[in-house]
């Protein structure tokens, strides 16, 4: 539940002690968060199954952030020591503003910066000017290789073709590693899993298995259409050999090259073996919503402080104390699990 006017109501209920969390963002399991995923947009021209309703209901465009107020959002969360920012939406390239947002981000000094996208709209040109904005990686979203069952699961009619040649440029231009996403799900494409490492060889990638998580507008998900990190990489060993690589602690995958090949594969156990405890991350949906955890519908927005003159303390309190609620992880295992209301298109990925 978003909260909503008076500002008061926006403030989370519980405090950090705050000489501790001195331009630090720190949650109250002891982890300090370093990454912000921030969605600009919850507009797409996909209707993933796994993801967003044929019939969605947008946010009305007057509650989206504007460019300033993400530039200064942006600037806050650095100053409390985020050092990475993901640009997702929705789709982010329907932002009509993501040009200038590079621009100016790419000259804020962050770690890194990278951006998620579908990869339907992605030109040529645009490649090479995100890269000098300052652009360090993007993923690419491909479920599927085979263009029939590609329609069937995003509910649109789009090229694979035009995405592999999209996924060829990022990569030339070196916004390297290219990820791309694969969302596994029961008898729907776990029999690409061995053509999706084929893929990553084939195109110098690397390639990400997702665990399919209760996250989709049909709330279809039942733990049966959940395709295992431990089954998908028993499947690609029947074909290849694989060798494990030294993840940082706060990587969402775990990652193997190949012993005989180009590129990755990485498995996001996000179900089955899940990687709260390093969890480093924080998201923004585009109206300003703060959503400190994926699956805790607890969130505060921001909106109002932005547009009621709050100042750049206020707003770095406002983080503070938002990302001091986050839960510890989720509980998919327990019997009382309640999915989030919210899908992935609406909270960011
Ligand atoms: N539209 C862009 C795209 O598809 O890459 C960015 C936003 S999308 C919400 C970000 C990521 O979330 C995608 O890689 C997508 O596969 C993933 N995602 C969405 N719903 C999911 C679900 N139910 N389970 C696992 N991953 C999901
Ligand atoms: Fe759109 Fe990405 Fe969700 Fe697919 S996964 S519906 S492309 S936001
Ligand atoms: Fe982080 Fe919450 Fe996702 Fe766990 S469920 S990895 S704590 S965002």
């Amino acid at each position: 539940m978003s909260t909503s006017l008076p500002i008061l109501k926006h403030r989370p209920p519980i405090a950090p002690p705050k000489a501790a969390l001195k331009d630090s963002l720190f949650d109250s399991h002891g982890r300090q968060i370093r990454d912000l995923r921030l969605s600009v947009t919850d507009r797409c021209n996909f209707r993933c199954i796994y993801c967003m309703a044929p019939d969605v209901k947008y946010i009305p465009k007057m509650q989206l952030l504007r460019l300033e107020e993400y530039i200064r959002v942006i600037r806050i969360a650095m100053s409390l020591g985020i050092n990475k920012l993901r640009i997702t939406g929705g789709e982010p390239t329907l932002y009509p503003h993501l040009d200038e947002l590079l621009q100016e981000v790419g000259k804020m000094g962050l770690k890194d910066i990278a951006l998620t996208t579908n990869g339907s709209r992605i030109r040529k040109q645009w490649a090479e000017r995100w890269k000098e904005n300052g652009l360090n990686r993007v993923t690419v979203s491909l479920d599927t290789l085979k263009p029939q069952r590609k329609d069937a699961i995003t509910r649109s009619q789009t090229s694979i073709v035009s995405v592999i040649e999209a996924i060829d440029h990022l990569r030339d231009v070196g916004l390297q590693p290219v990820k791309v996403n694969a969302v596994v799900m029961r008898g729907v494409n776990d029999d690409e899993i061995i053509d999706f490492a084929d893929f990553a060889i084939e195109h110098n990638v690397d390639m990400r298995l997702i665990e399919f998580m209760p996250l989709d507008a049909g709330r279809r998900w039942e733990k049966r259409h959940v395709v295992t990190a431990h089954d998908m990489l028993e499947k690609i060993r029947t074909k290849y050999e694989l060798i494990a690589e030294n993840d940082p602690k706060t990587s969402t995958s775990v990652n193997y090259r190949f012993k005989n090949g180009n590129g990755r594969i990485g498995i996001i156990a996000s179900v089955s073996q899940a990687f709260c405890g390093a969890c480093d991350r924080m998201r923004m949906m585009a109206d300003g919503t703060v959503r400190p955890c994926l699956f805790s519908d607890k969130e505060w927005s921001i909106l109002p402080l932005l547009r009621n003159g709050a100042s750049d303390g206020e707003l770095r309190q406002f983080f503070v104390d938002a990302m001091w609620t986050k839960s510890a992880g989720h509980e998919m295992d327990r019997d009382d699990f309640e999915r989030p209301e919210k899908t992935m298109s609406t909270i960011g990925g």
